[in-house]
């Protein structure tokens, strides 16, 4: 069963309770959860809820009804998330594992680290004891071949994972990878699941040859309930009567594994199909349906490889997959996990990384140079910064993650066309994201022409749809000039200097006209001079930290019933926290029912702010903390 704790309960009352339900026979597991604290509660004692409902400081007793328990969804509402070194597993994440099947030497497990870490994958896999058919076949290089991954580990800030096949040998491979494989071949082995749980690493659990999805789930209980908190689990295939393919990819268990449990599931594309060129569709397949992640086994030269090498990929296949994987990933709305840019990387003697960001800032942004988003990033740095001109915003979030640029500069609002919604989804769809400081500018805008122009010769505008609308008044001066819809403010400037046409002016900033030396025409023209666009800052999570925060912005869902959002702003008026702004947004693929976006002044005693954060998870869904900065 599991008991669900008051959200204010005693200390004294929380020992009670569990020394109570201990004194029964049974075993508890306390798991503070981004909503509610609770006790898990397993053992072969029946004890009747109701006596541990009425005690003090237990809100509520929920039996749970699946022989698994506390991998069950009943038992854990939230997705779990897994931090593994520099990279976070679950939720809205796609985490690439790759790798080749086995170590099989020194250089061949180095080279092939970087090549799939330049491909995008975060974490390296390599066995070093293999499970093998024929016991004449390749072993595994044991503790040399764990020494090797380690190095590969550490020269590419990979994290790794390596299968651990006996109970004599956990000790060995936890001293040197991040992640515990638990084989197919072993899923039934209770014995070493135990033991392997209460090693106290993160476990990957791969699916039994021919388990049910129930079997699979009670093995993640052995692990779960002999200590391990951070499991992973894997669909990698089952046996079926179909020969084609070495096993029958279950792509249904991950929609299944995902209602029924909290767990995290992966899928392993290489072994499911034993076929190199299928792993692609199938990769994509299990992604689209909802997987956290892939295992993929990639190989230098997959016809040398020692074990499994018609199903490893070629590094370039590898490249394609990742590629395809990034075109994917909008369509899900998910971020896919990248590790921040690291020292660089030599491999036999060659430099083979772009030099590591040291020195100055270099930013991010949407648009053409001289863009008001650039104007921003002058404005707030105050200091000489490297900018990114980006196309699209996703591709600034992108760029912040990859660590291709420290910051990125988006703007979520302008002062008189309202939100810009993309960027307030995208700060969805970014966990990994945060907002670090902000910036309000004026948009003044200009009419823009070639040095020769003058105000006579124009005959057409161009300028982004909302340059054109925002001088109304100006342009309706000029009846007969023709205007034209441009993607980007600053980009109308730069296009207008290509065609050097003295008939053709652009709508945009100072900074776009001097960037691309044209001239001023007619400087302020727009309609509403109190014009004013709010960016924000973004970095990656573990650069956020910002000392004496004034200002947070949050997002959350809420139940669908009678006054819940209101439930939730009360928390804030109580504790007289004022909100800047509330702004709700519809959920993709949950018609009707919406995001709120709050931004609210943080108080100067920081404490009382995050206990505000608590309690507003006791009337809220999905809360998340989208960043703390100063204004
Ligand atoms: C592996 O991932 O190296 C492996 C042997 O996979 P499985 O246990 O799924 O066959
Ligand atoms: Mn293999």
């Amino acid at each position: 069963m599991v008991v669900v704790l008051e959200h204010n309960i005693k200390n004294k009352d929380k020992q009670y309770v569990r020394q109570f339900i201990e004194k029964h026979g049974l075993k508890v597991q306390e798991i503070v959860g981004e909503e509610e604290t609770i006790f898990g509660v397993v053992g072969n004692v029946a004890l009747d809820s109701r006596e541990v409902e009425i005690l003090p400081g237990v809100n509520r007793v929920i039996p749970i009804s699946s022989p698994y328990k506390l991998a069950s969804r009943e038992f854990k509402k939230e997705d779990t998330l897994i931090t593994v070194g520099p990279v976070k597993i679950g939720g809205s994440r796609i985490v690439v594992i790759a790798g080749p099947c086995a170590v099989e030497s020194r250089e061949q497990i180095l080279e092939t680290a970087h090549i799939v870490k330049e491909s995008g994958a975060v974490i390296l896999r390599g066995g070093a004891y293999k499970p093998r058919s024929s016991p004449y076949a390749f072993q595994g290089l044991g503790e040399k071949g764990l020494k090797y991954l380690k190095e590969a580990s550490i020269k590419t800030g990979m994290p790794t994972i390596s299968e651990v096949m006996s109970a004599e040998t956990i000790d060995l491979v936890k001293e040197y990878v991040d992640i515990l494989q638990i084989g197919t071949r072993n899923m039934y082995n209770f014995d070493l699941l135990k033991r392997v749980g209460a090693a106290g690493k993160t476990v990957m659990l791969k699916r039994g040859l021919s388990a049910t999805i129930q079997e699979f789930l009670m093995s993640a209980e052995y692990l779960l309930a002999h200590g391990a908190h951070n499991i992973i689990l894997c669909e990698r295939g089952i046996r079926t009567f179909e020969t084609y393919t070495r096993n029958t990819l279950d792509i249904s268990a991950i929609p299944i594994v995902k209602k029924l449990s909290h767990l995290p599931i992966f899928v392993d594309p290489s072994h499911a199909t034993g076929i190199r060129n299928k792993v692609l569709p199938m990769a994509l397949a299990a992604i689209a349906a909802g997987a956290h992640g892939i295992s993929v086994e990639v190989h230098p030269t997959p016809e040398k490889a020692l074990s499994d090498g018609p199903q490893s990929l070629y590094p370039e296949q590898f490249e394609k997959l990742m590629r395809d994987v990034e075109a994917l990933a909008p369509v899900l709305e998910k971020e896919i996990a990248r590790l921040p840019k690291s020292d660089s990387v030599t491999i036999s003697g060659k430099q083979t990384r772009a030099p590591k960001l040291k020195g100055k800032k270099r930013v991010a942004f949407q648009g053409e140079r001289g863009s008001f988003s650039e104007k921003a990033i002058i404005l707030y740095f105050e200091e000489d910064v490297d900018t990114l001109a980006c196309q699209e915003f996703r591709e600034v979030f992108n760029a912040v993650l990859a660590g291709d640029a420290h910051y990125g500069m988006i703007p979520l609002e302008n002062s008189l066309s309202g939100s810009i919604h993309e960027n307030y989804d995208l700060l969805l769809q970014f966990p990994d994201i945060q907002i670090v400081g902000e910036k309000k500018i004026r948009i003044v805008h200009n009419l823009i022409g070639l040095p020769e122009a003058t105000l006579d010769s124009i005959k057409r505008v161009y300028s982004h749809p909302q340059g054109l609308a925002q001088c109304s008044h100006f342009l309706e001066e000029h009846p007969t000039w023709e205007k034209i819809s441009f993607y980007d403010t600053a980009g109308s400037v730069a296009h207008i200097a290509e065609m050097g046409k003295t008939d053709s002016a652009a709508i945009a900033s100072i900074e776009a006209a001097k960037f691309n030396k044209l001239k001023v025409l007619k400087e302020g023209i727009e309609t509403n001079p109190q014009n004013y666009t709010r960016f924000v800052i973004i970095t990656r999570e573990e650069n956020a930290r910002i000392e004496n925060p004034t200002k947070a912005s949050l997002v959350f869902s809420t139940m669908d019933e009678p006054g819940a959002l209101f439930q939730a702003l009360k928390v804030l008026a109580n504790k007289k926290l004022n909100m800047k702004k509330l702004e709700s947004r519809p959920i993709p693929g949950k018609p009707w029912e919406y995001m709120f976006y709050i931004d609210v002044e943080i108080p100067l005693e920081i404490t009382l702010f995050k206990n505000v954060l608590d309690e507003l998870k006791a009337y809220t869904e999905n809360l998340r903390l989208l960043g703390m900065y100063r204004i």
